[in-house]
């Protein structure tokens, strides 16, 4: 929100200019925002996890329970613990950009290698899932980008398309060369975005408010991350997707051949 504020100066009785000021009144109101939306997501995403760890410890605490109970409660308190761990690292990444403090090193490198090992790294996590690279191979892909940012715009792509299709399936992660660009494209085919929330997406904590969506799991940062990130290397991040029918998420950054 911008305030303005207009005065004419007048000389000699003579109208000679106006002095515009413009006040960019939109941090308090921005922070205010941020703190309602901190508060609830928190209660909610730290609570689930925390009540379902306390009550499952206690569980095996108090109960003498076989060996394959005891195993599958294990694994519950490991993932919820995962989920919590990702959620404060969230938060502190959040916090760190926001305030200026993330350092950006950047040099100029072929984006195929890095998309080359998020796809290593997240295929190990899903059997359910085949993520395919789309890429000529023989070409390379110059950016100049900060080889760890661009580790976590894919890496959170990746981690949503693999978390939205939730009956597994396709996962298709394209590169292209055009004159002025890199194109990364993520394709899933999972449950889609309403065309509705399509323009909230990138917004911090913004999630899809249905079922779908509840059932998943998250904080609502990951987008908005991969939003400052490509901002930061003067890029740009857009989506498109039919409810039901998956999403495709496109980043465009300076190719840094034509430099
Ligand atoms: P999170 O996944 O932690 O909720 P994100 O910022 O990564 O947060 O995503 C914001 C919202 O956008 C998600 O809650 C989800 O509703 C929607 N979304 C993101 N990626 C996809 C996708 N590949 N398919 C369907 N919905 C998605």
């Amino acid at each position: 929100f911008i305030q303005v504020y207009a005065e004419e100066i007048v000389h000699e009785g003579q109208p000679i200019g106006t002095i515009l000021v413009f006040r960019d009144v939109t941090p308090e109101t921005e922070v205010d925002r941020m703190k309602s939306e901190l508060v609830s997501t928190v209660s909610h995403e730290l609570r689930t996890p925390l009540s379902s760890i306390y009550g499952f410890t206690e569980l095996m605490l108090k109960r003498d329970l076989g060996p394959d109970r005891s195993k599958r409660y294990l694994q519950t308190i490991h993932d919820e613990s995962k989920r919590l761990t990702d959620l404060v690292s969230d938060f502190l990444n959040v916090q760190r950009m926001e305030s200026g403090k993330q350092s950006y090193e950047k040099e100029v490198f072929n984006l195929l290698d890095v998309v080359k090992e998020q796809i290593q790294f997240h295929q190990a996590t899903t059997e359910q899932h085949t993520l395919q690279l789309d890429a000529d191979q023989g070409q390379t892909f110059l950016v100049e980008a900060d080889r760890n940012s661009m580790r976590q715009l894919l890496g959170n792509l990746l981690n949503n398309a693999v978390k939205y299709s939730p009956d597994g399936g396709e996962i298709i992660i394209g590169l292209l060369e055009h004159d002025a660009n890199i194109e990364l494209s993520v394709r899933d085919f999972g449950v889609g975005i309403p065309v509705s929330s399509t323009p909230h997406l990138f917004s911090k904590f913004y999630r899809v408010d249905n079922s779908d969506s509840r059932k998943i799991g998250g904080t609502g940062l990951g987008l908005s991350i991969c939003k400052e990130i490509v901002r930061e290397h003067d890029g740009t991040i857009e989506v498109e997707s039919v409810l039901g029918d998956g999403a495709l998420f496109k980043v465009m950054l300076p190719n840094a051949t034509k430099k």
